[in-house]
């Protein structure tokens, strides 16, 4: 059960609890944690399995899960321990999410711990219609979130600008679709179209950067925007850390935006079909 050896380094700047490590930190990283144990007589502790707020496949949302794990030795300052930690949805008691992590115990304050890996996979959920969404580029977006899973920003940055670059024609396609959808102003959509005739996305951001219905800004900022200027700084000269944040953002809009074209198509759906239903009562009535 337990090792002497191990090879990952720790940043010991940040100390964090428990929760926000089960919660924020993907696997392969090991970080410090405070206040990880619990007293039992005799001098012994035990480390805490905290509730934890995760994504419910199931209830599809946040919801608190409840955590156990197995008898692990009598836990000695110094050891390295390996513990598989069991949580359920406390809402459904069907979705199960497991940590296999490692840790090594320095005092009753502090320890080191390390994910070895957790099921389902760290992060949020990529919904099912973003990756049709992006077809063949499916893979590469996968690949992006393996690497900013596991803390690899280069990597992840490289991935999602891929992506960026392959599919920025058909994101501006689906949001003309919206427009028309929506019955957006006149101008906008004859300025979404003529964007496509360009072959150069610089010269199609320029276009596009007042045309976009409100209903598709992110945080009140148009998305294709903020893709082309996350995509055109050069990285050469960033961290490892910094091309993570920039991986990181370029992920959530990307999703963020498909999303909201998901929504903007669905109401326009719901209030044509509740429109029909209304001429027809008022036309059964006459
Ligand atoms: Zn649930």
């Amino acid at each position: 059960m337990s090792h002497k050896r191990n090879s990952t380094k720790v940043d010991e700047s940040t100390t964090y609890t428990l929760v926000d490590f089960f919660q924020r930190i993907p696997p392969g990283r090991q970080v410090q944690v405070t206040q990880a144990f619990k007293s039992l007589t005799y001098n012994r502790i035990e480390i805490k399995s905290p509730e934890l707020q995760l994504y419910c496949d199931n209830c599809k949302g946040l919801r608190f899960f409840d955590g156990s794990y197995g008898t692990i030795p009598p836990i000695k300052f110094g050891e390295y321990y390996n513990i598989f930690f069991n949580y359920f949805c406390r809402n459904c008691e069907i979705s199960h999410k497991i940590f296999a992590v490692r840790v090594h115990v320095r005092d009753k304050e502090i320890c080191h711990i390390v994910k070895l890996g957790e099921i389902p996979s760290f992060g949020p959920p990529v919904p099912n219609h973003f990756l049709t969404l992006i077809g063949d580029d499916s893979h590469l977006f996968l690949s992006g979130r393996q690497c900013e899973n596991q803390g690899f920003g280069i990597g992840a940055c490289a991935y999602y600008r891929r992506i960026v670059d392959q599919q920025w024609q058909k994101l501006i396609s689906e949001i003309l679709r919206v427009s028309k959808g929506i019955n957006a102003d006149k101008e906008i959509i004859t300025t979404l179209e003529s964007s496509l005739s360009e072959h150069k996305f610089k010269r199609a951001v320029e276009i596009v950067k007042d045309a976009i219905p409100p209903v598709l800004l992110i945080n009140g900022h148009n998305p294709i925007t903020f893709l082309y200027s996350s995509t055109s700084r050069g990285i050469h000269e960033l961290t490892d850390s910094e091309c993570l944040e920039i991986a990181t953002s370029i992920r959530t809009v990307l999703v963020e935006l498909s999303i909201k074209i998901k929504q903007a198509l669905s109401n326009k759906r719901e209030l044509i079909e509740a429109m029909n239903k209304l001429n027809s009562k008022k036309k059964s009535k006459q």
